[in-house]
This record gives C-alpha cells, structure tokens and sequence, in this order.
C-alpha cells in the first residue's frame, strides 16, 4: 500500500490532501491541489495494446481451423454478463457509489467476478472513480474528456499518475475484509476465475481452447472497451436531460451492451442512485439486477435520488 507517501503530517508532502466528509459519508471526497505527474506503465501499455491485436488473431484463427460453435459463443455470453455486472452493479454501483446495500454472497461473486474483468482490484478502480466524480473534466480526473477522446477511452490507462494520493477516498472500502481480500489476491483471483473457468466450462464441452479464446480473451477486451465507451462516448454523443453544465451525457444506445450504464448523464447529477436509466423504459439491466435481487433480501437500501418510477 502506498499510503504511506501522502501522510497528512509528512512535511515532505509532495500533494496537499484533505479527506473531508460530504453528502454521502460513504464517499469521502479528496481534496488534491497539485496537477498530476503521469509515468508510463509498460504492463499497461502492453496489455491493452496487445490484448486486442491478439484476440482478433487468435479468433479468426480458431475459427478458421475449429470453426465456430454455439459452446463457445454461449461460454462467451455467460463469462460476459458475469464479468459485465460485477464492474456495473458491483465496482461502480456498489462498491464506488455505494447506492445500496448487499449481502456477502453477491459481494463476493462482484469481486470475483470483477477481477475476472481485467480492470483492477475493486479498491483501486473506486479510487480512480470518486476521482473522476470528484474531478469530472478538471485535470485530475484520470480519465478526463477535455484532454480527448483517446485519452478518456484508453490512454490514460497506459500512464500511473506518479502524484495521486493513492487510495486516499476509499478509506471505507478498506475497512472491508472482503475487499480487501480481493486486493491482495488480484491476480491470482483475475487468472482462476478470468481465465481458468471459462476453460473448464469449454473442457466440460469439449472445446477448452474455445472456452479460454471466447469466454476469456475477447470477453475481456471486450469488456474493456465497452467501458471505455462510458469514458470516452459517453462523454461526447447523447443528451443531458439531467444537466445541462457537466460533460456526461445520456448515450442510449451504449446502455444495451453496458447493463445500462449509457445513461451518463443522469448518474454524474446523481451518482448515488442505484439506476443510471430511471425511466421505465430505459434498457438499464444493472438497475433490473439489483431490484431482483432484493426480492429475497439479498440486496436492499436501494437509493433512488429522482422521484422517476422505473
Ligand atoms: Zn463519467
Ligand atoms: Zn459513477
């Protein structure tokens, strides 16, 4: 952990920090002064430059010498959904925005599940998220529109900011265990649950190699992307119903293969609620998710800021 670079009382102090209380006491908010220093991660960059480059490769391949199967596409749409929800209803609804509550089993699946995603522990994507909330379009939010769309979709990504007081605006995250597990364990948690049972489910079919390229590999890039989009498309195309003077805009269309998450105008003016698309006929599964999953108490203290039916 790196907190130990941005004590409060360290005199040497490269960033000046305040965590102060607001709205929601879920969600400190953190006061950085200084602008960010950004250093490329080689990890990074190869990942997600590669990561696409070989998923097209090694899928027209497999195609072309296995050819296609509906075991594949179906380990795809299962790992995909899984992975999919855990980063809509888990890291970002739950874990960052903390809009309901839930019980141990669905926390435990979005952690899982959510490593799967590739997109970094759940600790660490809800820090860089209350930033950008917090910062939307400034320079600190790291994945800010105004420095282009490029940059908001997946440049950002290839550089650590050398200046950002880590892990400073999740303090009560960090006081869950399970969390915290997921934190420490990330790798290990990304490569069995990410890479390992989607190989198991295509062995069980007869096809492993299928189940760890489709339901794996290009279920992972594209699930990165479409996260991207939210950054990226979901900051330039759609409308601002909510408000007028924040660059998130609502973007129905990406909300179809996001679980929701297009409606990005509504969730800037009012992050803690637990839907994104409030209307009853906006297509947000990540809100339809949640609300289901009350039924039987496994979530519950839904939030709802508008008083919109849905
Ligand atoms: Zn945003
Ligand atoms: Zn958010």
């Amino acid at each position: 952990m790196a907190n130990a670079n941005y004590s409060l009382s360290e005199p040497a102090l490269k960033r000046q920090i305040a965590v102060t209380p607001q709205g929601s006491k879920l969600e400190p908010k953190l006061e950085i002064v200084k602008p960010p220093r950004y250093t490329l991660s080689w990890t990074n960059a190869i990942v997600i430059t590669l990561s696409p480059i070989l998923a097209l490769t090694l899928g027209i391949l497999y195609v072309r010498t296995a050819g296609f199967a509906w075991a594949d596409f179906a380990n795809y749409l299962f790992m995909y959904t899984l992975a999919g929800l855990s980063i809509t209803a888990g890291y970002h609804r739950y874990f960052s925005h903390r809009s309901y509550e839930c019980n141990a089993f669905v926390k435990f699946i979005w952690l899982i599940f959510g490593a799967s995603a590739v997109q970094n522990s759940a600790l660490a994507w809800s820090s860089d998220h209350r930033i950008h909330h917090r910062y939307s379009d400034k320079d600190q939010d790291p994945y800010n529109i105004s420095k282009g769309f490029f940059w908001a979709h997946m440049g950002w990504i290839y550089f650590i900011d050398r200046e950002k007081p880590e892990l400073e605006n999740v303090r009560d995250l960090q006081k869950d265990r399970l969390v915290m597990w997921q934190h420490r364990n990330y790798i290990l948690i990304l490569l069995v649950v990410g890479f390992g049972l989607p190989f198991l489910i295509g062995l069980a079919c007869g096809r492993p190699w299928g189940g760890l390229l489709w339901g794996g590999l290009i279920r992972m890039v594209l699930g990165h992307h479409t996260t991207f989009l939210i950054n990226s498309a979901a900051h330039t195309f759609g409308t601002k119903p909510a408000s007028s003077s924040i660059s998130a805009r609502d973007c129905w269309w990406l909300s179809f293969f996001s679980f929701g998450e297009g409606y990005h105008n509504y969730h800037h003016a009012h992050p803690s609620d637990y839907r994104n698309g409030v209307a009853w006929y906006h297509c947000d599964i990540t809100k339809w998710v949640i609300s289901a999953l009350s039924v039987p108490g496994w979530t519950w203290n839904l939030r709802r800021i508008s008083k919109t039916e849905s």
